[in-house]
């Protein structure tokens, strides 16, 4: 059917753009399910495809906003918007029109979406920050899915494990043959769901936060004294400033949980000299 529809408007999928659709509708729904959404939820789908997801999302939400780049697809998702009658498609590219689709939506929503592999992290980051996204399940590639979920001595534990993290309850809800996808893609993918608590871990400067994880795994087999040590302008030495916190110059960071990345930031604000 999905096949048919798109030969109809002469469509061919391009890879560039991450077009990688899903058609199965036990599997759509399983998708809408592992998202926790209600007939109250407002949802912000990233990458409509053929809409086959978003018919399944409006189904369940009270209203949906879909943001898919490729103009091509506008016929198949007027479609969408006439049978449905609660979703708004919004053609362009969300990297560049995020706070614009965030200001019309206006109030706390849910991201639903099964993303372009080529976004990941940066998309996973951004919606992260985002203060009125509550949830977000994302349908990515499967190896990237355990690494954003894993956990401090897991061999795949990262930066963006850890700043994600810091702001939400990251889980891997399932797994999605490569098979279900049209065209089918290299890699298996897998369901994530991050639910955002910002409050959490009380971080008061996230970006200064970011910057800290990003440099202490900056060279990853390095120690922290090595990746920190001309970082940031300290008034005092690595050891002097990892000392109250109990860790070791000698330590790597896939050893240090979130909290100790938080207790690090702190320091370091502390330490910061001021220019
Ligand atoms: N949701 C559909 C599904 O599940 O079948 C399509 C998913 S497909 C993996 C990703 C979609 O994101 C494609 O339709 C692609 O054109 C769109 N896309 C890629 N880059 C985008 C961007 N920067 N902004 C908005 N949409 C984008």
């Amino acid at each position: 059917m999905l096949k048919e529809q798109l030969q109809k408007n002469n469509f061919t999928f391009k890879k560039s753009l991450g077009q990688n659709f899903l058609s199965d509708d036990n599997l759509l729904c399983a998708i809408v399910a592992d998202a926790g959404i209600d007939q109250d939820s407002i949802v912000l789908e990233i990458g409509a495809g053929a809409g086959t997801l978003t018919r399944r999302i409006a189904q369940v939400a009270k209203k949906v906003f879909s943001v898919e780049i490729d103009q091509r697809l506008q016929p198949v998702l007027q479609q969408v918007s006439d049978d449905c009658g609660n979703v708004e498609f919004i053609f362009g590219d969300v990297m560049k029109n995020f706070d614009q689709v965030v200001s019309k939506i206006g109030q706390p929503f849910y991201v639903v979406a099964n993303i372009p592999y080529y976004l990941t992290t940066e998309l996973a980051l951004m919606v992260a920050k985002c203060p009125l996204c509550k949830s977000a399940t994302l349908t990515i590639q499967k190896e990237v899915a355990y690494r954003l979920a894993s956990k401090v001595g897991d061999k795949d534990y990262g930066s963006v494990s850890v700043v994600l993290q810091s702001v939400a309850k990251v889980k891997v809800t399932r797994v999605v043959d490569r098979k279900m996808f049209m065209p089918q893609p290299d890699v298996d993918s897998a369901v994530i769901r991050m639910d955002f608590d910002r409050q959490a871990e009380g971080i008061e400067d996230f970006e200064l936060f970011m910057k800290v994880v990003k440099n202490c795994f900056a060279m990853r087999r390095k120690t922290l004294n090595n990746n920190l040590k001309n970082a940031f302008q300290l008034d005092c030495t690595v050891e002097q400033l990892l000392q109250p916190l109990g860790i070791l110059p000698s330590c790597r960071a896939e050893t240090l949980s979130v909290q100790d990345f938080v207790a690090l930031t702190k320091q370091i604000e502390l330490h910061k000299l001021k220019k």
